[in-house]
């Protein structure tokens, strides 16, 4: 009883951008020169901000339909963006495997995909370890472009405000490439299609997707046929894709924080939607407080480590009003585990009435180690967990709202597995990922393949 009069009620407190800042807090690291940190947080705070509230309201309200299964999520992208990689083609390779997914699911799941890319912001990353050690020698960690560098060297390590500035003009240059691309016809529907032709016929598995391709080909002809493409021009030429990221740096999401004119409301202004990770959901903590007054569709990871009663209290506190679209609950238990933790949490949260979305990321809790100490994850292992997530999802009665990948157009060697069979001794060949190992661009397409026939029965 005297335990929960002791806890911080945080909603009967007055919630601004930065009320975070007297919560325990942690994964933000300390700068050692304030003054600059101040004068780089002010600077952002004037800037444009990336995102457009009415966009942000627009995707909350598709991610209500995704709660209710009439929707399905593909959110997808790199670990981490990395200052380095600041190119169109990085950008568009992965746009491209993630439009050529959504085909693809949308003909599995029968009901519209929302695009949802890990990019245009994905910069700050939690550690499991503040320090990092190779050869006897102890530094910080590197915590993603936006904070220090990834080089084993003392100054990289430091953190650094500039970086801040250097992740808001990145964010907006991809920002207005993915909007380019996504409204000026690169996204024609027919083009992606044959795209994914091209990936059955290469694919050492073509005989097990081609089917599924000739069907998809099939029904866009047949549409064509109707002179459905030729009255709806923008359903097929043009397509809506959002961005998100981990809400990890407050500092930095705080000075994108801005009232929308129309409403009156606060929006997080650096992303669409923006989620709070496995080490930083504790219910007292200052992320959450941060969260709690964004009008954002927000995500919530939800780990083997998460209780019953943590996950009450998070949605209540960050969704009082039981708004649909509001949550959407990121699953990453492993593929061993997810049978056995989640239906208790799914319960749980349905007890409470709240319409939050659930989807799956099969990636994160099925991270191994090789024998030299490379992190790496099984294509069989990510696939596993999905199809747990979807039987658990079916057995408890809610609806299977999506999946969450890391994942790139490149083609990398780090998740072993999949149709080119990558063995461990591959995965030095393109060994790029600044944080933790992507589906290339095969293995994207081949689950999306294996998702989509899950989905069909
Ligand atoms: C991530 O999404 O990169 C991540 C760190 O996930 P989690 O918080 O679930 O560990
Ligand atoms: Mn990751």
């Amino acid at each position: 009883m005297s335990a929960t009069l002791t806890q911080p009620n945080p909603t009967s407190e007055t919630w601004m951008p930065d009320s975070w800042r007297s919560f325990p807090f942690k994964q933000i690291p300390t700068y050692p020169d304030a003054s600059a940190l101040g004068v780089v947080e002010n600077r952002l705070g004037t800037y444009p901000p990336l995102v457009f509230a009415g966009e942000v309201r627009r995707l909350r309200n598709h991610l209500a339909q995704a709660a209710q299964g009439k929707a399905f999520v593909l959110q997808g992208g790199p670990c981490a963006e990395s200052f380095g990689e600041f190119k169109a083609d990085i950008v568009r390779d992965t746009f491209r495997v993630l439009l050529q997914m959504a085909v693809v699911l949308t003909f599995g799941a029968k009901v519209p995909v929302i695009k949802l890319g890990r990019m245009a912001g994905q910069f700050a990353k939690p550690r499991s370890s503040d320090m990092e050690t190779v050869d006897g020698v102890s530094l910080p960690s590197y915590r993603g472009d936006i904070i220090n560098g990834p080089e084993f060297t003392p100054e990289a390590r430091i953190p650094d405000p500039a970086r801040m500035e250097t992740g808001y003009f990145q964010s907006a240059g991809i920002q207005n490439l993915l909007r380019a691309f996504s409204r000026g016809g690169y996204a024609n529907l027919h083009e992606v299609h044959r795209w994914n032709l091209g990936f059955v016929e290469r694919s050492p598995l073509a005989n097990r997707y081609r089917t599924m391709a000739e069907r998809i080909g099939e029904t866009l002809a047949f549409m064509q046929a109707c002179g459905i493409d030729a009255a709806s021009s923008a359903q097929v030429d043009e397509t809506e894709f959002y961005t998100s990221h981990e809400a990890l740096l407050l500092p930095y999401e705080q000075a994108l924080t801005r009232v929308d004119s129309t409403s009156g409301e606060w929006y997080d202004c650096s992303a669409h939607f923006v989620w709070i990770g496995d080490r930083t959901r504790q219910p007292d903590g200052a992320h959450v407080e941060f969260l709690r007054g964004v009008r954002n569709p927000i995500g919530i990871k939800v780990g083997p480590t998460t209780s019953v009663e943590d996950i009450k209290r998070l949605t209540s506190i960050l969704n009082p009003h039981n708004e649909a679209g509001r949550i959407t609950l990121i699953s990453r238990m492993g593929a061993e585990k997810i049978e056995q933790f989640l239906p208790p949490l799914m319960r749980a949260v349905k007890e409470t009435g709240q319409p939050v979305t659930w989807i799956s990321d099969p990636m994160h809790g099925n991270t191994i180690s090789t024998g030299s100490k490379v992190k790496t994850r099984s294509f069989d292992a990510v696939m596993q967990e999905v199809k747990g997530f979807f039987a658990v999802c079916a057995a408890e009665g809610v609806p299977a709202g999506g999946v969450h990948l890391e994942m790139t157009g490149q083609n990398v060697t780090e998740c072993v597995g999949g149709a080119q069979r990558l063995t461990e001794a591959d995965l030095g060949d393109r060994y790029e990922t600044f944080c933790d190992p992507r589906l290339n661009a095969e293995q994207s397409l081949e689950l999306a393949f294996l998702i989509a026939e899950e989905l069909t029965g």
